[in-house]
C-alpha cells in the first residue's frame, strides 16, 4: 500500500522520510491532539467540508490552536491530492497536537504540530456486499466522545476483542442504550424506520452519518434520532454503521444474534445505493 511522498505538515509540505518529532511531544505523551480521516474516491475528496468544519470544533472544544486558518486549510489539503498525484481510492489522515514541549500537563506555550499524508484505500466491497459480524460490549469511553481526539485507547482495547472474535466491530452500549461504535455509528432498522443514536456528547457526529440523514430524507424513510438498547438491538430487521472507511455496513450478525436471515437488508441497501450515487462511484 503506498504512503504518499509529501506530508503536509504545519511548516508546509515536507518528503516523508524528513518528517521527525522529538520523544516530548504532546501526541505521544498525552494523546494530546484530534484526527481526522477524509475518504477520497477517485482522486476527489468525500465530504470535505464536514471534516474540515469537525476538525475545526475538534480543536476549540480542546483549546487547541491549529496551524492554519479554515480557508488555508482547504487550500494545503488540496494541494495535498495534487502533489502527490492522487488519482485513484484513497483516504487522507490528518492529525493536531498541542506541540512539542518538555512533559508537563500544564498547556505549553507552543505551536501545534500537524501532519497529513494520503494513502491508497480500496473500497471494502465484499463486506459491504455480504455484511459484517459484531460483538456488544460496554461503552467505557469518557464523556466528550464527540471529540475526534487522539485518546484512542479504548477504542483500541474493543476493537481488538472485535477482531478476536472474528468480528468487524463492537458495538458500545452505556447501561443497555447503544452509543455508537469503536470507529463507525451504529443503525436499526425496525418496521421501516431507521434508528440511531442523537448527536450528544456520547457519540462522534460522524460526517457519514450526517449524509445518511439527508439521502434518508430524499428517500423517504423515516429516520428518528432516538437512542435504542441492546435488546432492540438483537431484535433489529437490519442493522448497519457508517464512516468514512467502512461507508454503510450492513450488519448480519450481533453477538450470537443472526439479524434476519443474515444477509444484508433492503433498506440498508437502498442507503447503500445512494451513498454510491452520492460519492459518484455510480
Ligand atoms: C471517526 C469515527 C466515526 C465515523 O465518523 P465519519 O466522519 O463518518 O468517518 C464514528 N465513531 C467514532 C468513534 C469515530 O472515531
Amino acid at each position: 500500500m503506498a504512503v504518499y511522498q509529501q506530508v503536509l505538515t504545519q511548516n508546509g509540505f515536507i518528503d516523508k522520510n524528513d518528517l521527525y518529532y522529538p520523544f516530548e511531544e504532546r501526541g505521544l505523551q498525552f494523546g494530546d491532539g484530534i484526527y481526522e480521516v477524509i475518504r477520497i474516491y477517485h482522486g476527489k475528496y468525500y465530504l470535505l467540508n464536514e471534516h474540515v468544519e469537525r476538525l475545526y470544533r475538534s480543536a476549540e472544544s480542546l483549546k487547541l490552536k491549529l496551524p492554519f486558518q479554515k480557508s488555508e486549510m482547504y487550500v494545503y489539503l488540496d494541494e495535498l491530492l495534487e502533489i502527490n498525484q492522487i488519482s485513484s481510492d484513497a483516504k487522507v489522515y490528518l492529525q493536531a497536537t498541542r506541540g512539542s514541549a518538555p512533559r508537563d500537563h500544564v498547556f505549553p506555550d507552543a505551536d501545534a504540530n500537524l501532519y497529513a499524508y494520503a494513502q491508497d484505500l480500496a473500497r471494502p466491497l465484499d463486506k459491504l456486499e455480504n455484511g459484517v459480524a459484531t460483538i456488544t460490549r460496554p461503552d467505557i469511553r469518557w464523556q466528550n466522545c464527540y471529540i475526534k481526539s487522539l485518546n484512542l485507547l479504548p477504542n483500541v482495547m474493543m476493537k481488538q476483542e472485535a477482531k478476536e472474535h472474528g468480528c468487524f466491530e463492537t458495538i458500545l452500549h452505556r447501561d443497555n442504550v447503544v452509543t455508537e461504535c469503536s470507529s463507525s455509528n451504529a443503525y436499526i432498522v425496525k418496521d421501516g424506520t431507521i434508528y440511531t443514536h442523537p448527536e450528544t456528547n456520547n457519540i462522534l457526529h460522524g460526517c457519514v452519518r450526517l449524509r445518511v440523514k439527508k439521502l434518508v430524507k430524499d428517500l423517504n424513510i423515516p429516520f428518528k434520532e432516538e437512542a435504542f438498547t441492546l435488546s432492540q438491538l438483537h431484535d433489529a430487521d437490519e442493522v448497519f454503521l457508517s464512516s468514512s472507511t467502512a461507508e454503510v455496513m450492513p450488519i448480519t450478525k450481533v453477538d450470537d444474534t443472526v439479524i434476519q436471515d443474515g444477509t444484508p437488508g433492503k433498506i440498508t441497501k437502498a442507503i447503500q445505493q445512494a451513498y454510491e450515487k452520492d460519492a459518484g462511484l455510480r
